[in-house]
């Protein structure tokens, strides 16, 4: 049943200062309110836990899109549809737009944004496969100062991460190396579009002589957490993407990853998936 709205107070600060003081001021008190496509599922269900929240849509500190020879730095209030329409990130991050353009529908993807699909920390996440194949780091701040850490590791365990309660999530950069990669991501839902996925797969490598190199793997709905699969890269790197190479790194993949039965699939069903995704990326290096 939806809650009752009076009982919440938003407030509209008018700088980043102005919202980091009030996140300073009384820590854990306030939470930030970026899109609200997440926030205004649990009120409609009458399961907004906190009262307080800092509406941040407006800050232009935490929004645009900024290319250098190096990096490209989001901010975290980027929507779907700017990251879809950004032309780098069309030519060297593919992964990441065609996440954003199967996250949700239109209205979702005017209105959701990266940081608030990092933050909301759900495992079945989209966006969040290909920011870990992309070595994504973020930028965290608060009234102390800035502090960029890698992406992967934020997630430290199902909805828990490395956010102080004073802290916003600011901007995330990617390196610019993807040139000459295979770049493979595909969702799993139960329907092509307007599906939470069961099991999505970001991947991509080069190859060297034939032989795999700087392979990154990530995997969304198979964990607590979304997991950079290490071991498996471990185990392809250097290696000809052959049949022999296939079955040992969905062995490997089987032993990395922990899928669980949920009301959306099996934890076999997600096993399969992962495997017949991992060996169809593999097969993609071979053409
Ligand atoms: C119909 C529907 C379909 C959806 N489909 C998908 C889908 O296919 N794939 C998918 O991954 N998601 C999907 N979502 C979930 C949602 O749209 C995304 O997670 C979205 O990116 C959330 O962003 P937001 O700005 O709306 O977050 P909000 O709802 O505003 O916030 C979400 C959480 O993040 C925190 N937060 C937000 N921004 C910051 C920040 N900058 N710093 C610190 N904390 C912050 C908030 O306090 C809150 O805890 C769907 C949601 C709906 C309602």
């Amino acid at each position: 049943m939806r809650a009752f709205v009076p009982n919440y107070e938003l407030t509209t600060p008018s700088s980043l200062a102005e919202a980091l003081a009030l996140l300073d001021r009384e820590p854990g008190a306030w939470k930030p309110f970026a899109g609200g496509t997440d926030l205004m599922v649990l009120l409609e269900a009458g399961k907004l836990p906190h009262r307080n929240y800092v509406n941040i849509w407006g800050l232009k500190e935490l929004r645009g899109i900024e290319a250098t020879d190096s990096h490209i730095t989001i901010g975290a209030l980027t929507t779907y549809t700017d990251v879809q329409s950004h032309p780098v990130l069309q030519s060297e991050f593919p992964m990441l737009c065609q996440a954003a353009s199967e996250t949700g529908g239109l209205a979702i993807q005017n209105r959701g944004t990266l940081g608030g699909n990092i933050v909301n920390a759900s495992p079945a996440a989209d966006s969040p496969p290909a920011l870990l194949a992309y070595d994504a780091e973020i930028e965290l701040v608060s009234t102390g100062g800035s502090r960029w850490l890698p992406y992967r590791g934020f997630h430290t365990g199902y909805k828990q991460m490395l956010l102080a309660p004073n802290e916003l999530l600011a901007r995330i950069r990617m390196p610019r190396n993807t040139r000459n990669a295979t770049h493979y991501y595909r969702k799993v839902g139960t329907r092509k579009a307007q599906a939470i996925s069961k099991v999505c797969l970001a991947a991509l490598a080069k190859l060297d002589n034939d032989q795999i190199s700087d392979v990154r793997i990530a995997l969304g709905s198979v964990a607590p957490v979304v997991v950079r699969c290490l071991q498996t890269e471990d185990a392809l790197r250097g290696q000809k993407p052959d049949s022999a190479t296939i079955k040992s790194a969905c062995a490997m993949l089987a032993k990395e990853i922990s899928p669980i039965d949920d009301i959306r699939s099996t934890a076999d069903y997600r096993l399969q998936v992962a495997k017949n995704l991992l060996t169809d990326f593999l097969l993609t290096l071979r053409s």
